[in-house]
């Protein structure tokens, strides 16, 4: 089997997410790597270092500048004339190319895979991961996104595949790109870092979140996160949000300060390999998942903690 792979990117680097969407993609069979860019070498050099890529297509191009789905997508279905699987993380982008491509091909999209049973079949969560569901699935091509917790990441060096450069379909004129607006931060990205501290509505506002969750994520040299009662509360922007709506993470230590672990939030974080509380109710949902448990006020509780550290 052959397997076409979306390479999430900035055009100098490749992404985290790539290299468990690396991983998932091998158990297919052969892995090419397609970087759609503008001045992407950097990008595509990295890409062919990656351990278990066979070979990467280089699609260089101004209309890719910004990844928009509606030029990507048609760059896709032309190359998968020659692969059985097109495979992309389950980000942002990821999940706004793949459902194209399999709708442009006709073909199912099996979303947010969390393990390869064989080249047709696939788990992925259902009920906001309460339950994991086994789909087989009898297209000709299939088209798969993947959880990226779910899968070890591929050494990101080691390999020496050959760059090779595809044409590129041109701009669709479909859609343009308006600008962004990123938030900056010193802090880890949240779904690659090791340590998260998340915060809740407990907090009350957002000169509080800032006040008590930063210094401590700030002592651990952790990511911040936030439940959706906080974001959609205003106390963080919501690229913070973690959950089935927001960020899938995984960190060896996950910290919830005031979140009362509602199941959408235990969707994007259950996975942690060590899950800390910090809650004054002692029969809040969180404490069934969690490793550690305080009950104690937070506004006393993690001021101390912070100072201690
Ligand atoms: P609350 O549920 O209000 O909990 C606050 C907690 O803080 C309580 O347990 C309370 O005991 C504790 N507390 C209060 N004061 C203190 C104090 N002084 N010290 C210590 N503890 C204190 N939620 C997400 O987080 N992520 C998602 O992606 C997400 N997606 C959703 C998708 C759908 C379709 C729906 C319907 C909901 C979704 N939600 C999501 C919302 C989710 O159901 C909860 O409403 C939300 O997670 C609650 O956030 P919270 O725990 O911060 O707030």
């Amino acid at each position: 089997m052959s397997v076409l792979l979306l390479v999430e990117h900035d055009n100098a680097s490749v992404a985290d997410a790539t290299l468990a969407a690396v991983t998932a993609a091998g158990k297919l069979g052969e892995v090419h790597a397609l970087v759609a860019g503008t001045g992407a070498q950097g990008a595509a050099e990295a890409a062919s270092k990656i351990a278990g890529v066979a070979k990467v297509l280089l699609a260089d191009d101004p209309s890719y500048s910004h990844a928009l789905a509606e030029n990507v997508a048609p760059l896709v279905v032309e190359l998968m004339a020659s692969y059985d699987a097109f495979v992309a993380p389950a980000t942002s982008n990821g999940k706004n190319i793949a459902p194209r491509v399999a709708a442009l091909l006709d073909v199912m999209q099996i979303s947010d895979i969390l393990s390869v049973e064989d080249s047709d079949t696939f788990t992925r969560p259902i009920y906001a991961g309460n339950a994991i569901a086994t789909v087989k699935s009898s297209d000709a091509k299939k088209v798969l996104t993947v959880r990226g917790t779910a899968f070890a990441k591929a050494e990101a060096s080691g390999g020496s595949a050959a760059v090779e450069t595809v044409s590129a379909k041109g701009d669709q004129g479909l859609s343009s790109f308006v600008g962004a607006d990123i938030s900056k931060s010193e802090r880890p990205e949240l779904t690659s870092a090791k340590i998260i501290v998340s915060g809740g509505r407990a907090l009350q506002n957002g000169e509080n979140f800032h006040a008590l969750i930063e210094p401590l994520a700030d002592k651990l040299g952790a990511a911040v996160g936030a439940s959706r009662a906080a974001v959609d509360a205003g106390y963080v922007p919501n690229d913070y949000q973690v959950g089935q709506t927001g960020k899938i993470v995984a960190p060896e230590v996950y910290i919830a300060v005031g979140i009362s672990g509602a199941i959408q939030h235990l969707a994007g974080m259950k996975d942690s390999k060590t899950i800390i509380a910090i809650n004054k109710d002692e029969d809040a949902p969180i404490f069934q998942v969690a490793d550690i448990g305080l009950v104690g006020d937070l506004f006393s509780v993690v001021p101390e903690l912070t100072g201690k550290l």
